[in-house]
C-alpha cells in the first residue's frame, strides 16, 4: 500500500533543503482521509538520524490493519476516555486514573457546572482527551472563581450597574465611586500572543476586583466559548468606544506611561482623587512597553480609574509574582507556581463548537487510536528564517539526544534481524505511535514522514506521522485560519509529549493547556550555525514572559530580574525573559 494514500494530505514533490515550503496546495484538509486511515496504517518505524537506513516496509503492517479495521467507529473518538486508554503506558506516572465523575469533568472544581454543555461542547469534553492535569486548582483559586462569576454577572453587559458605568465612560470622567470596575482586553498580533496576554488581564481582573471584557475583532469573534456563566465578556454593540485600532497606540495621550510623562497624572495616588480623572486609562504592555504598569504605586493610581484598557501580546502575569503587594494572595491563589497558565487557560479557553468541531474529528480519524502522540511544533519565524535542512537537522539531533523522543529508526541490519526474529517468534510489538505535526509549512512533515515509512523503527512499534494543516502563512486576520490554528494548540495539547519550538507562543499554549514539560528546540545563535544543545526538557509548565520590563520598582538598576525571587528565573529560550518555575 502506498504510504502516502494513507496520510491526510496528497502526495506532493517537495523541495527539501531549499527552506522553502513545498508544494502548493493551501487546503485545509481534514476530511477524505478517515476510510483510507482506517484500513491503512502507517509505515512501521524509526528516526534514526540518518540516513543510512534501509528503505524496508515493515512486514508487521498488515497485523495492524487487521487489527484497525476490525474497530469499526475507531474514527470517532467516544466510547472512552482516552486518558484511560493511555494511562498504561510506562511514561505515565502517578496513581490509577481516578473514576470519570464530576471533579473530573470540572478540573477539580475550576469550571462552573453551570452551563448549558450543548452551547459549548470543549468545556466539559476536552478533560476526556487528556490524561489527568497533574496539578490541582487551589481551593482559594475556586473561591475566587466563582466570587469572580458573580461580579461579572452583577456587573456584565445588559446588567444596570453596566449600563451606570457606561454612562460615566460617555461623560469623559471617571465616577468617584463605581461598584463595577473594568479592564477592557484588546487583541493584538498571533494567536499565541493573544491567548497569553488575555489570560493575563484576567489575572489582573481577579487580583483587583475588576471585571474582564473582550473587544472581539471579526477575526477573533467565535474562536471561543462564553468563559463566565450567565453572563459575556463581549463588548456590547454601542460600547462608546470603537476604534480600539487607531486609538490605542504608542504614542496614545490615553496612555498611562504617556500621562505620566506629560505631568498629567501623578504617582503619587494620595494627589489623585478619582473624579479629576479621566473616563479610562489605556495601559500599554506591549512587548518592550511593560515598564508603566508594574510598580505599586502605578498599581494604587490605576486602581483608581474605573476603566482600563489593555494591550498587550506578552504573557505579562508573570510579573504580579515579582510585586511583593500580591505575593500573598497569589501564593494562596497558585500554591503550585508552574501551573498558573495552566489553570487559567483550562478555565479561560473552551473553543467554540466549530472550533471543536475540527477538533474532535481530526483527533477522531488519525489521533484516537494511538497507544501514545508526540506533539512536534515546528514554527519558522519569517523575521528569523532558518533553512529547512538546519531545522530538520535540529529535530534530529533532539530526537538522539533525548533518547525515545521520537521512535528510533532501525540500523538496517538491526532491523532485519529484530524484523525476523519476531515473525520468527511470532511476537510482534504492536505499539501504535502518532506523531501530530503542526506547522506552517509541509516539509517537515512530508520529510518525517517519509523516514518511518521506509524504514522500521528499532522496538518494532508502528509509527503514523500526520499534519492537520500547512497554511504557508500566518494570517491573524482570517477567522477561519485562526480556528484551526485554535484547533492544532488543542490538538497538540492532547499529546503526551509535546516538542516545541523556542520563543514560540503557539507552542506555549499548547503545553501550557496540558500540563506538560515541552522540549524546547533552541534558536540557533544564526540562520546557519547549528545550535548546540538541540534542545532542552522545560523545568517548568509556564510560558515565558520574553519581553519583561528593564526596570523593576524598588531595585537597583543592573540588579538580575531572575533572581529576585526563588521561584522565577530566566526562560530556556530566551535568555532576557522571565518565568516561573516549580
Ligand atoms: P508565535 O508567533 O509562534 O509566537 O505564535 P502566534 O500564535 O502568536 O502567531 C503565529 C500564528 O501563525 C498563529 O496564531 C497561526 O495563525 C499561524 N501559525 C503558526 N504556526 C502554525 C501552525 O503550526 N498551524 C497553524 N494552523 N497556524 C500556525
Amino acid at each position: 500500500m502506498d504510504a502516502r494514500a494513507r496520510t491526510p494530505r496528497g502526495a506532493r514533490k517537495v523541495a527539501v533543503g531549499s527552506g522553502e515550503p513545498g508544494g502548493s496546495d493551501k487546503e485545509w484538509r481534514w476530511r477524505g482521509w478517515r476510510a483510507a486511515a482506517r484500513a491503512g496504517v502507517v509505515a512501521a518505524v524509526g528516526f534514526l538520524g540518518a540516513l543510512v537506513l534501509l528503505v524496508m516496509v515493515f512486514g508487521g503492517r498488515t497485523g495492524r490493519m487487521a487489527a484497525f479495521s476490525s474497530a469499526p467507529g475507531t474514527g470517532f473518538f467516544v466510547q472512552k476516555p482516552v486518558y484511560e486508554a493511555s494511562l498504561v503506558h510506562e511514561h505515565v506516572a502517578g496513581p490509577a486514573p481516578p473514576t470519570r465523575h464530576d471533579q473530573d469533568r470540572l478540573l477539580g472544581g475550576l469550571l462552573s457546572p453551570a452551563f448549558d454543555e450543548n452551547s459549548c461542547r470543549s468545556r466539559y469534553a476536552s478533560s476526556l482527551y487528556r490524561r489527568p492535569s497533574p496539578f490541582r486548582p487551589s481551593t482559594f483559586l475556586l473561591e475566587r472563581l466563582r466570587r469572580y462569576e458573580a461580579r461579572h454577572r452583577r456587573c456584565c453587559p445588559g446588567a444596570p450597574l453596566f449600563k451606570e458605568a457606561v454612562e460615566h465612560l460617555r461623560s469623559g470622567r471617571n465616577a468617584a465611586r463605581s461598584e463595577c470596575q473594568y479592564v477592557v482586553w484588546t487583541p493584538i498580533n498571533g494567536l499565541g500572543n493573544r491567548m497569553l496576554s488575555l489570560a493575563s488581564t484576567f489575572l489582573y481582573a481577579l487580583l483587583t476586583d475588576r471585571v474582564l471584557l473582550v473587544h472581539a475583532p471579526q477575526e477573533f469573534d467565535g474562536l471561543f466559548c462564553e468563559p463566565f456563566p450567565g453572563s459575556s465578556w463581549a463588548l456590547p454593540a454601542g460600547f462608546p468606544i470603537t476604534d480600539f485600532a487607531g486609538i490605542f497606540t504608542m504614542g496614545s495621550p490615553t496612555s498611562y506611561k504617556n500621562m505620566r510623562q506629560a505631568g498629567a497624572v501623578s504617582r503619587d495616588h494620595r494627589n489623585v482623587t478619582a473624579e479629576s480623572l479621566p473616563a479610562y486609562v489605556f495601559l500599554d504592555l506591549i512587548q518592550s512597553f511593560t515598564d508603566a504598569a508594574f510598580c505599586e504605586a502605578d498599581q494604587r493610581v490605576l486602581a483608581k480609574f474605573n476603566w482600563v484598557v489593555v494591550k498587550s501580546d506578552v504573557y505579562f502575569a508573570t510579573m504580579f509574582f515579582l510585586m511583593p503587594a500580591y505575593e500573598r494572595e497569589l501564593s494562596r491563589l497558585f500554591p503550585e507556581k508552574e501551573a498558573v497558565f495552566h489553570h487559567l487557560a483550562r478555565y479561560l479557553f473552551h473553543p467554540s463548537n466549530d472550533v471543536w468541531g475540527i477538533v474532535r474529528k481530526y483527533y477522531g480519524a488519525y489521533l484516537a487510536r494511538a497507544d501514545e502522540r508526540v506533539g512536534l511544533q515546528v514554527r519558522v519565524f519569517p523575521e528569523m528564517p532558518v533553512a529547512f535542512e538546519n531545522m530538520y537537522g535540529q529535530i534530529l539531533r533532539c530526537s538522539e539526544q533525548e533518547a525515545g523522543l521520537l521512535p528510533k529508526v532501525a540500523h538496517k541490519d538491526g532491523a532485519a534481524a529484530n524484523h525476523s526474529s519476531a515473525v520468527a517468534s511470532g511476537s510482534r510489538n504492536n505499539k501504535l505511535t502518532s506523531i501530530l505535526v503542526t506547522s506552517l509549512f509541509s516539509d517537515y512533515y512530508e520529510r518525517i514522514r517519509g523516514v518511518y515509512y521506509a524504514n522500521p523503527t528499532e522496538t518494532g512499534e508502528f509509527v503514523e506521522v500526520h499534519q492537520p494543516s500547512h497554511e504557508r502563512e500566518q494570517r491573524t486576520e482570517a477567522r477561519a485560519h485562526n480556528q484551526r490554528a485554535l484547533a492544532e494548540m488543542y490538538l497538540l495539547s492532547f499529546c503526551d509529549r509535546i516538542v516545541t519550538t523556542a520563543v514560540s507562543t503557539f507552542g506555549y499554549i499548547a503545553h501550557g493547556l496540558a500540563g506538560v514539560r515541552p522540549w524546547v528546540l533552541l534558536r540557533p545563535p544564526s540562520p546557519e550555525a547549528p545550535v548546540d544543545p538541540a534542545c532542552v526538557r522545560s523545568k517548568t509548565v509556564e510560558p515565558c514572559l520574553q519581553a519583561p520590563p528593564r526596570r523593576v520598582c524598588g531595585v537597583a538598576e543592573g540588579t538580575d530580574i531572575g533572581a529576585l525571587v526563588p521561584y522565577a528565573g530566566h526562560c530556556e529560550d530566551e535568555h532576557k525573559g522571565l518565568k516561573l518555575f516549580p
